[in-house]
């Protein structure tokens, strides 16, 4: 009788158990996340790079927090630099993150959230360099070959700059770190980008240095697609609280650490 008492209650507390599971599993898919796709360029350390196969970095850990917030869960797609903007137009990508600048032309195509940091256009030389200001890219005649990322504000700017003033002509490359390269290799002159992965190319490579004059001063901001004006609310809402709480500055200060 004993018996047969243990093997009903094995039973019952089985099914109990089946059932329980069964009923969670169920709950678990009917309060799937959604998705928070973010279009980002890693190869911009310390806005987003790799850490072995993991991409890391504060636009990384910003945009988790605003996931977070959201109850949303962060997929990141790792393209290039001037994929972005289209990858949000056709709707491949939820937002763009990736230490993006605000600018009138871009605005054109995506809309931006508030801003969340500021970037500065820096000028990395040879530390033997005869260039020692920013005027000196702009002088007629100077014929300077400046290295830029394709499509970055640093493109834009010079291509634009360095041919109004005939002054020099502009090498785009993928990736910051290739025009560093060529600029190790004597290829180029300088290149101009931003100024915190500049300071991490100029730490890896010997003989380079960053001239105190500095290009231009800029914002940056997640940019969004144009028709998606509720996630753009729901982000800058995320976003408000986050750096009134100081977490937008805590990541920061985690990568970036005071001069
Ligand atoms: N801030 C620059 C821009 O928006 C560069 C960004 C980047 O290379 N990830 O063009």
């Amino acid at each position: 009788m004993k018996k047969i008492l243990s093997l009903v209650l094995i039973l019952v507390l089985t099914v109990t158990m089946l059932c329980a599971c069964d009923s969670s599993e169920q709950q678990d898919s009917d309060t799937e996340k959604k998705t928070l796709t973010m279009g980002t360029n890693a190869e911009f350390p310390p806005y987003e790079y790799r850490d072995g196969n993991e991409i890391v970095g504060i636009d990384v850990e910003i945009t988790q927090a605003i996931a977070k917030k959201l109850d949303m869960e962060l997929k990141i797609e790792d393209m290039k630099f001037d994929a972005i903007v289209p990858a949000i137009v056709s709707g491949k990508v939820d937002i763009g993150v990736a230490g993006m600048t605000v600018t009138e032309e871009r605005k054109e195509n995506v809309d931006f959230t508030d801003s969340y940091a500021t970037g500065v256009q820096a000028i990395i030389v040879k530390e033997d360099s005869k260039i020692k200001t920013a005027d000196d890219l702009l002088k007629k005649g100077a014929n300077v070959k400046v290295g830029v990322q394709l499509g970055t504000t640093g493109d834009i700017y010079c291509t634009d700059d360095l041919k109004a003033n005939e002054s020099g002509t502009v090498e785009e490359y993928d990736k910051g770190a290739d025009a560093v390269q060529a600029l190790v290799n004597g290829k180029i002159d300088c290149v101009v980008i931003d100024k915190e992965p500049a300071k991490s190319f100029v730490a890896e490579n010997e003989g380079l240095k960053i001239l105190d004059t500095e290009y231009l001063v800029e914002d940056y901001a997640i940019a969004v697609a144009k028709d998606n004006t509720e996630l753009k609310t729901q982000i800058n809402d995320a976003l408000k609280e986050l750096i009134k709480d100081g977490t937008v500055q805590q990541i920061i200060d985690k990568y970036i650490k005071a001069e």
